[in-house]
């Protein structure tokens, strides 16, 4: 190869797609994808090969009760098929509006999808304990006939009963290759959304999709590990990271160190299932590669962060 772009891992999250509850159709969606693209788009024409990662837990929740509401008629869609179809489907949005982008600004980029399966361990402690909330809230008389049926629910928080399922760490990105192969080829390429779909290797060595939830910020580490990319970004609805969030003594960092972030997760500084995994997940990355570079920002202040002037950059 004669090129020598840097490569970057750009996890983008929730906001990237629903920018609030009023905000949800398809339209709505692409119109923030359309957001998020454009500033992915600077990126690229600053010189980086990206490869962009996303969520798609609302998403997933639509097909679900989609599904329910029209069971009387229509089979339902196991999860693994469920993260197929949103990959697909946003990474379609994903892909037009970098089209139209690339269009706009004369580069001649292209970008692709790549439907991702991602490998878990049929052993991991996580299917034994379910934590990770999907679909509809059910009544407890509806929760105790999905629990006779297999299903593990939970109460959540006083707001009625969920399912829970399995979130076990990523092991192995299945089309790894395909991944790098394109982006070595300067190609935009959009992977592993919401967290890759899970699979598990059965006794004859064959991939077998499961019920489960791989976490998109773990997975978005575990590929920028693979691919031992130079910048790890996870882009999300803050700025900057702060410590004591949304309280009167909260300070924005503009930066930390592996040690410092290690502290602060450890003084409960980072929420769980929001802040706590992306931190969790930049440690990974940062001990793995240890010439990586990791930033936290929101997607508007992407190009600013990249010159150094915003967003929170995690350092060894
Ligand atoms: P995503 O869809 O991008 O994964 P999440 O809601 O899971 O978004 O996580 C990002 C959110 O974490 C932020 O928008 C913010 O509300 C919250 N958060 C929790 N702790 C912190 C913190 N210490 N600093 C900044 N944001 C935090
Ligand atoms: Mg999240």
């Amino acid at each position: 190869m004669s090129t020598h772009r840097q490569v970057a891992v750009v996890a983008v999250g929730g906001n990237a797609l629903i920018k609030d509850k009023q905000h949800k159709s398809i339209p709505d969606q692409y119109a923030a994808a359309s957001e998020t693209m454009h500033h992915i788009a600077e990126m690229i024409a600053a010189g980086w090969n990206v490869v962009i990662t996303h969520g798609n837990g609302p998403q997933v929740g639509f097909i679900l009760r989609r599904a329910e509401l029209a069971a009387h008629e229509l089979h339902t869609v196991p999860l693994d098929s469920c993260g197929a179809d949103t990959q697909g489907a946003i990474g379609y949005m994903f892909q037009k509006a970098l089209h139209n982008e690339f269009k706009r600004r004369s580069m001649g980029n292209q970008a692709a999808t790549v439907v991702t399966q991602v490998l878990v361990d049929k052993n991991d402690p996580a299917f034994q304990h379910p934590t990770k909330p999907i679909g509809s809230f059910m009544d407890e008389e509806t929760a105790k006939q999905r629990m006779a049926q297999g299903w593990h629910v939970m109460e959540d928080a006083g707001r009625g009963w969920r399912r829970v399922v399995p979130s076990p760490d990523p092991k192995r990105i299945i089309e790894l290759d395909v991944i790098r192969t394109l982006v070595e080829n300067k190609f935009t390429v959009v992977a592993v959304g919401g967290g890759g779909i899970p699979v598990v290797e059965n006794e004859n060595g064959e991939l077998e999709g499961v019920e489960a939830v791989i976490d998109k910020d773990f997975a978005s580490a575990l590929l920028a590990i693979s691919m031992k990319v130079d910048l790890f970004l996870i882009s999300t609805a803050v700025e900057k990271v702060a410590l004591n969030f949304g309280k009167p003594n909260q300070q924005w960092l503009d930066k930390m160190t592996i040690a410092e972030a290690e502290q602060y997760l450890a003084e409960g500084h980072f929420k769980p299932g929001s802040m706590k995994p992306k931190i969790e997940a930049i440690l990974r990355y940062l001990k793995a590669v240890p010439n990586g570079k990791a930033l936290i920002t929101d997607p508007e202040h992407i190009p600013a962060a990249l010159r150094g002037e915003t967003g929170t950059w995690i350092v060894p």
